[in-house]
């Protein structure tokens, strides 16, 4: 975060700064299992399931560690992203006095800490001629649920051992489950790359469920229950929160680039790049964009720990749902810019073999594609700007 206090303690800041080492050693050779190895080993993945930070302060934890992960891998830093986001909104969803949910999240958060597990999430989207369709569907039995179908987009999959799910329950409506072991599990098929040619390191792949047999008790929420819309809300602005806190920190990766580059290269005059006074100008136009998108979404975290009580403070949910949906949209964009214009300015030589800006310019796209697509934000505020207030109205 480019302002504000770290949330980091120095014993995390250690871990991470050895995590994004192990990273960049990691990546050349393929070996991720050995950079999750080192992940497990440190606390990093286990601050939200301890509870020690409130939403605030776990923002702006889980942003560090992802915007320094992003600076090196867009596509890892999305698979840790799933877990930091689902853990972190379990932990901090602020509804009491439902002794269901809080038994099932304190179970489930527990099991995370104490066996050191990542946990995997999909909605069970699929492609098919109609958007928005569920992939799978659970039909309630007499002790509890037997799943099937397929869902086209899992991060982490085969690094998972935990998979958080939302699937349709037959006559009834979405419900979240909770189910482990997610490897070595033979009713889940964890299958090929979904993007064979793209995100590989995301580890998203296609999953297939063939009559998994669930207890009731791993259904997370009721999907009768008040506040399971509420839940699905507080994920929901947890997730667009953190994806752009990964793409931002790949473009602070391109600008860092950017600056060695230009220190160490002479013109033809012999002097730096970094002297040309229009290179000074192009980099500041770059440093405003991506500093303006931090602030940004770090408003819109603020906004989101403002949520203290639920039900009662739905409406400043719905309100930090909408800036978590700005900020998602204008830092992955304004990420985007900031590496196209990076790679302009470095060349070709960018593509001369493992050079961090190649990764950066192959990842850095997806990050506008989701969770929440474009136009659903667009209408959001396009609604907005048009009802019957003002635009003067100081909410603007
Ligand atoms: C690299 C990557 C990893 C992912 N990992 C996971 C994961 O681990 N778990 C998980 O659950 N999900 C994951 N997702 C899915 C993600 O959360 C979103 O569901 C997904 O990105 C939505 O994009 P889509 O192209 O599938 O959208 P679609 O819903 O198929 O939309 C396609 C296009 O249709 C148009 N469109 C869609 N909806 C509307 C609308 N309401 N109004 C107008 N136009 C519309 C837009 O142009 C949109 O781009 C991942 C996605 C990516 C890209």
């Amino acid at each position: 975060m480019s302002n504000g206090p770290s949330a980091l303690s120095p014993q995390h800041r250690e871990q991470l700064d050895a995590l994004v080492a192990a990273l960049r050693e990691s990546l050349p050779t393929g070996d991720l299992p050995g950079f999750y190895r080192r992940f497990r080993e440190s606390d990093l993945p286990f601050v939200p399931v301890r509870g020690e930070l409130d939403t605030g302060k776990l923002f702006r934890f889980c942003y560090e560690v992802l915007h320094r992960l992003g600076s090196v891998s867009p596509a890892v830093a999305l698979a840790v992203e799933n877990h930091y986001y689902v853990t972190s909104a379990l932990a901090t969803f602020p509804a009491g006095g439902d002794p269901v949910l809080d038994a099932r999240r304190d179970a489930l958060l527990e099991s995370v800490r104490d066996n050191r597990w990542l946990v995997a999430n999909t909605n069970s989207k699929v492609h098919g001629n109609k958007l928005g369709a569920v992939g799978t569907y659970a039909k309630p039995m007499p002790d509890g649920f037997a799943v099937n179908g397929s869902a086209a987009y899992t991060s982490l999959a085969t690094e998972g051992d935990l998979l958080v799910f939302i699937t349709q329950i037959l006559d009834q409506g979405p419900g979240v489950f909770a189910i482990a072991p997610m490897q070595d599990n033979p009713a889940i098929e964890i299958g090929p790359y979904l993007f064979p040619s793209a995100m590989l390191d995301s580890d998203t792949r296609r999953i297939t469920f063939h009559d998994l047999e669930l207890p009731a008790d791993s259904q997370l929420i009721d999907p009768a229950n008040s506040h399971a819309e509420l839940l699905f809300a507080f994920e929901m602005a947890w997730h667009q929160l953190l994806i752009p806190a990964l793409y931002l920190g790949g473009a602070a990766g391109a600008l860092e680039e950017v600056r060695t580059f230009l220190r160490d290269t002479q013109g033809r005059d012999g002097k730096p790049l970094a002297e040309l006074d229009g290179m000074v100008i192009d980099i500041g136009r770059l440093a405003i964009d991506y500093r303006s998108a931090c602030q940004v979404l770090q408003r819109a975290g603020e906004r989101l720990a403002e949520v203290r009580r639920i039900p009662e403070d739905a409406d400043l949910l719905a309100a930090a749902s909408a800036e978590a949906g700005v900020a998602k949209y204008v830092g992955t964009r304004r990420a985007e810019e900031v590496v196209t214009v990076a790679r302009r300015i470095v060349g070709a030589r960018t593509f001369t073999g493992g050079h961090l800006l190649e990764r950066l310019s192959q990842e850095i796209m997806f990050g506008p594609l989701g969770p929440e697509v474009s136009a659903v934000i667009e209408r959001r505020l396009g609604t907005r700007a048009l009802d019957d207030q003002s635009f003067l109205n100081p909410w603007w």
